[in-house]
């Protein structure tokens, strides 16, 4: 259960061993965007050139042997709502999308899902008995409202998934030697986790060093899933904002981190 670092043309993305379906925790690296984008930036609404961002799409396709013509996007918005989609809601890059979540998930093929971060933990779920996946971006809110949690059981009520098959990677993000917060973050994380808090909020002077990775890891498991179907990348954005970017190193002025996941249908 190892993250791997791949390259393909000038393009640097992260995948999970852990998953046996196609999928990238994307790095900045190898795209074409210029100046504060540079250069793998796949977010839409930063203000970075349309035409450049379309090109990092169609990278990033090639790379991953997937049409760009269109993907399931989602406005985040620090909630925790799961929507169930499918290919009716595939829409080309820049396109508007008419619904807010921070999870999705899917039983269809070619219906590649893709959320953002740039310091929120991304999660990727599959599901290799049940045929299911999903895509989960958890910030703090998100991680303490157990959105995590609540994509598995989504997967479990609408896709038929049972927990204990479901396969999950909690992708490159802050981590808790960067993750500074004050008590609103630490209280928060005390109510949903009760006495088993105190490993994942470390206090430092007035602070709190919140290890988001290690919390939803747990949520996972609480929710059914596997010690072992369970893998954690060792990165932190912060440490590592050449290779990613960090919302709060970048002072929020920055492109974005994508990651997807796709399950390939029988003609690929
Ligand atoms: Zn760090």
């Amino acid at each position: 259960m190892a993250f791997i670092e791949n390259k393909s043309g000038d393009i640097l993305y992260m995948t999970s061993s852990d998953l046996s379906v196609t999928h990238a925790f994307t790095t900045r690296l190898g795209g074409v965007s210029g100046g504060i984008f540079k250069s793998l930036n796949l977010g839409q609404n930063t203000g970075d050139e349309p035409a450049c961002v379309r090109r990092n799409y169609e990278l990033l396709g090639s790379a991953l042997g997937i049409d760009t013509a269109g993907f399931v996007f989602t406005r985040q918005v620090h909630g925790t709502n799961i929507r169930h989609v499918s290919k009716k809601d595939m829409l080309p890059v820049f396109s508007p999308v008419p619904y807010e979540a921070d999870g999705l998930i899917t039983a269809e093929k070619d219906v590649p899902l893709v959320i953002f971060s740039a310091d929120c933990v991304p999660i990727l779920l599959y599901d290799p008995a049940g045929c299911a996946i999903g895509a989960v971006h958890a910030g703090w809110r998100g991680t303490v409202r157990n959105i995590a949690g609540k994509a598995v059981e989504e997967m479990v009520r609408e896709l038929g998934s049972y927990p204990h098959d479901i396969r999950a990677a909690i992708g490159p993000c802050i981590s808790v030697c960067c993750y500074e917060t004050d008590g609103d973050v630490a209280d928060a994380v005390n109510r949903v986790l009760g006495r088993d808090a105190s490993g994942y909020v470390i206090p430092r002077g007035k602070k709190y060093h919140t290890d988001l990775k290690g919390i939803n890891c747990l949520l996972l498991m609480r929710a059914g899933l596997k010690p072992e179907n369970i893998s954690v990348s060792p990165e932190c954005t912060s440490c590592s904002s050449g290779k990613y970017w960090s919302h709060r190193v970048t002072n929020g002025k920055r492109g974005s981190q994508a990651s997807l996941i796709m399950m390939k249908g029988s003609m690929h």
